[in-house]
């Protein structure tokens, strides 16, 4: 092991410290089915302390300057990039991703800490011209106050910071409802944040039963904004309960991408492109492309290529060398993905490659192609969030836009096409938050991320996920 995996507390009012009942509960090592670690957790005495810290701290932080907050931030970033190998260490540990991704992972949440820390001193208002001589139209953005964040164990540590680095950039004091599953990555960014500087109360980490956490927090009149990152279902659920208490939401859901490759695609920078994202984090991503559509002109060649191209995947222990793909993260996901095999057999779909569990230790499954996979088999409707790649033919553009809408989801979409007249129509066509022709770009700091459909609202990532946190204001006066 390179490291010990420590327990975690939670964080309340500026103090790491057992939940007020003593309850944990125990994290699990996904390579190796060991328990590994205690995790601290919440009931609503422990709630109530975060709820009074993070309203307090808003009083002082909402007014601390955009430029002071800034050198915060950044410090807060600089503190994560020197403890990149301990923190992906952890992340490997308690997640099962290859070493390289969470370390990829670690930078990544530093980056897009520095991108918030520049983009809140951009928070600009406007002045709006007057109908009347005299008076003077203001227009200004307040952070929007206490936030609760809810954020899964995939990307333990990216799914906290796109929302926080904004919260905190904006203004904002924030209550986060980490991942049970993997809570000690988290916990460094926390502390991160807390050495750089950050106010007393002003960032608070619980963990418990996320039905009862989210239920205490989102109706709490303290809290004025509810971020979710997760299934839809589970949104949709937090959505309503938002609704009834008028709370502003950003609900970051499921996805189910279309991968749509063309007659006139370069067959081979497609393969090499979707297969290394398919099996990133062992599929085990929102954007992940899911349905792929290949016109029936590059098919066999496709299908060949991306066999190849699991087949050479070593899949084991994250933290050992050579190691490209990870187990599942936890033992629900196993046997989620070994539910969804066998239903697509059973409606006719081959196995060319994969289709089973790895071993008998650890939630490893093999990376898996299947071909001839019919539309209403459940891979072909429902999130999968796993290492599966469902192969089927399309003969025009018409219908492989049908296909790609056909879904309630809408988060991601992938093409792959040299004529600039498909991408353009498949860019405007495909209903989805975001498409991606000839290249994986989705999901940089810089550039907004959000769904459309079931798939969600909001964005998180540039300056739109800087106004999720801040409310508009007009000031119209006269007598300067
Ligand atoms: P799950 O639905 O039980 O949990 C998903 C996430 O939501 C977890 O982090 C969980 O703690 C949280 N959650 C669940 N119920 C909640 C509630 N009532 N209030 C607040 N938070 C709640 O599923 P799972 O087995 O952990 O993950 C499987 C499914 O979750 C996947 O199929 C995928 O659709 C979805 N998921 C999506 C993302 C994403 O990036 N969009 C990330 C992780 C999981």
């Amino acid at each position: 092991m390179l490291q010990e995996y420590p327990n975690t507390q939670l964080f309340l009012n500026g103090e790491w410290r057992d939940s007020l009942s003593k309850e944990t509960l125990e994290i699990i090592n996904p390579a190796t089915e060991e328990i590994i670690g205690k995790l601290a957790h919440a009931r609503k005495d422990d709630l109530d302390i975060a709820l009074n810290a993070a309203d307090t701290a808003f009083k002082d932080w909402k007014n601390v300057s955009a430029y002071d907050r800034s050198k915060i931030l950044r410090k807060a970033a600089e503190i994560i990039r020197s403890r990149v190998g301990l923190i992906a260490g952890l992340m490997t540990l308690e997640q099962g991703k290859p070493l390289a991704e969470a370390k990829g992972e670690t930078l990544g949440a530093a980056d897009s800490i520095d991108w918030y820390a520049e983009e809140g001193r951009r928070a600009y208002g406007r002045i709006i011209p007057a109908r009347a001589q005299g008076v003077y139209q203001f227009v200004f953005k307040e952070p929007v106050g206490v936030v609760a964040a809810f954020t899964p164990w995939n990307f333990p540590l990216n799914q906290v910071v796109k929302k926080v680095a904004a919260a905190f950039a904006a203004g904002c004091t924030v209550i986060i409802k980490g991942p049970e599953e993997t809570p000690a990555s988290v916990a460094e960014l926390i502390k991160a944040f807390n050495e750089a500087g950050m106010p007393k109360g002003s960032i608070n980490l619980v963990f418990g039963i996320p039905a009862e956490i989210s239920e205490y927090l989102i109706s709490h009149p303290i809290v004025r904004k509810v971020t979710f990152t997760g299934s839809t279902a589970v949104g949709k659920q937090l959505a309503s309960l938002a609704g009834t208490h008028m709370k502003r939401a950003t609900m970051e859901l499921g996805g189910h991408s279309p991968a749509i490759v063309c007659a006139d695609a370069d067959v081979n920078v497609a393969v090499k492109i979707l297969s290394a994202n398919k099996f990133r984090n062992a599929g085990q991503v929102c954007i992940s492309p899911t349905r792929f559509l290949v016109h029936e002109s590059v098919y066999d060649q496709f299908v060949e290529g991306f066999v190849k191209s699991a087949e050479s995947l070593n899949v084991g222990n994250g933290l050992d060398e050579g190691i490209n793909m990870g187990p599942l993260a936890h033992d629900r996901r196993l046997t989620a993905i070994e539910g969804f095999v066998a239903d697509a057999v059973e409606k006719g779909a081959k196995i060319l490659t994969g289709g089973k569990r790895k071993g008998n230790k650890g939630y490893f499954f093999e990376p898996t192609v299947m071909t001839d996979v019919s539309k209403d088999s459940r891979i072909m409707n429902e999130e999968p969030f796993g290492p599966l790649a469902p192969i089927n033919s399309f003969s025009s553009i018409d219908e492989v836009v049908e296909e790609a809408n056909r879904l309630n989801y809408g988060l991601a979409a992938y093409a792959y096409t040299n004529s600039a007249k498909t991408a353009q129509h498949l860019g405007a066509a495909i209903e989805s938050g975001q498409v991606s022709i000839n290249h994986h770009g989705l999901g940089l700091v810089d550039t907004p991320f959000g769904g459309v459909k079931d798939s969600g609202y909001g964005s998180e990532g540039g300056p739109e996920g800087l106004d999720a946190y801040m409310t508009t204001k007009l000031v119209s006066q006269t007598g300067l």
